[in-house]
């Protein structure tokens, strides 16, 4: 990242996603399963962008897509790509010739939904115990008997807890989508199958089945206890907007919930809890400031944070970052969401705003 670094201009709120970090999780993923991986980049690519993150997941060896809403999916298509998509929540009543013109597939969990679907390639998604939406195993053989006549593509589920190696569940999902797999293949089907997510990806080989859909692990960020070689896409940086000698006894920010003990740099950060920066962090937060770590104090305002740099030289351009990949002991996505009591799922997302400008390196 050194090009980005030596730039001028100083920046204020900046997500730097690697597209060469997207690549090598990537690779490592398909490398781990040896079956079709679908990149899954909804909700903008987990608010690392949808479409570079699609492009270098594609370059790495993924053949698939997968988004949450159909607009996400015909977004891709606009941009110019043409991978398979898998396109799984849409409204009642939501109009889907769109996806169907744009070639997107569509996930199908009741005959409704089949019969709004009319013309596209569709996923018939059975639930497996998740209980979210999922045709339910009641229903499950007349969708399949519905679904003659459909281009159906593949039978597919969602796991609960596969980020719990372990969990007893995992087998009873598997079981059931066993059963629902052979319901289809008897009714005449021949579907590819795919339940895995990118924990069981890593901890499940067995549940490759003929594809895996990995989200978390190609953003570098993972979602399982064993140590993985992933690496984290996003650097959040911003930088020194002024510093100041303060006083011993000044309090800092709303509600003086800090004060200096003694006279200290103060330095002011432009990013606040607009820009992704949770005010639940107030108190809790430290950034990576002129070779070292140090502690935000006072609360996270909507606009701004301020830093206490004791007597170090502290100027203003000076870069700051929030958080990293770890690599120069900067804060890591996962030690925020640990912090909050949340998941890195969150905090990424979170940094999809349009406050936040990103900025890609590595190879597009
Ligand atoms: C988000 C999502 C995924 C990817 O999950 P990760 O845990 O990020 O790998 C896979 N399948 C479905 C249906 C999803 O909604």
């Amino acid at each position: 990242m050194g090009d980005v670094m030596s730039e001028q201009n100083a920046p204020r709120a900046e997500a730097i996603v690697d597209l060469d970090a997207v690549r090598h999780n990537v690779a490592l993923l398909a490398d781990r399963t040896q079956v079709p991986v679908m990149a899954v980049v909804k909700a903008d690519g987990y608010g690392h962008g949808a479409a570079p993150v699609a492009r270098a997941a594609l370059a790495a060896g993924a053949t698939w897509l997968g988004s949450c809403s159909v607009p996400e999916a015909i977004d891709l298509r606009k941009a110019g790509i043409e991978a398979p998509i898998l396109a799984w929540l849409y409204t009642a009543g939501e109009d889907l010739s769109d996806a169907v013109a744009a070639g997107v597939d569509l996930s199908v969990a009741s005959v409704d939904e089949l019969t709004a679907a009319e013309g596209a390639r569709v996923h018939l998604k059975i639930d497996t115990g998740l209980n979210r939406n999922g045709c339910p195993m009641e229903l499950w053989p007349d969708l399949v008997k519905a679904a003659k006549g459909h281009e159906v593509v593949a039978v597919w589920s969602h796991l609960a807890s596969a980020d719990e190696p372990g969990d007893p569940s995992i087998d009873r999902q598997k079981a059931r989508f066993d059963w629902a797999y052979q319901v289809a293949v008897d009714a005449g089907l021949t579907p590819m199958r795919h339940i895995a997510n990118s924990a069981a990806t890593l901890t499940r080989p067995d549940l490759a089945m003929d594809m895996v859909r990995v989200g978390i692990a190609m953003y570098g960020l993972n979602p399982v206890p064993q140590q993985e070689d992933l690496r984290p896409a996003m650097t959040f940086r911003s930088s020194v907007v002024h510093a100041k000698r303060t006083a011993a006894g000044e309090s800092v920010s709303y509600g003086q919930t800090w004060t200096t003990q003694r006279a200290t740099t103060l330095a002011l950060v432009p990013v606040g809890y607009a820009d992704g920066v949770p005010r639940g962090l107030s108190g809790r937060l430290e950034v990576f400031l002129a070779g070292r770590r140090r502690p935000v104090v006072g609360r996270v305002c909507m606009d701004q944070i301020v830093v206490d740099c004791g007597d170090d030289p502290v100027r203003p351009g000076d870069e700051v970052i929030l958080f990293g990949p770890g690599d120069q002991g900067e804060p890591t996505v996962r030690e925020w969401a640990d912090i909050l009591g949340t998941i890195d799922y969150e905090i990424v997302t979170n940094m999809y705003r349009p406050r936040v400008r990103r900025r890609y390196v590595g190879t597009k």
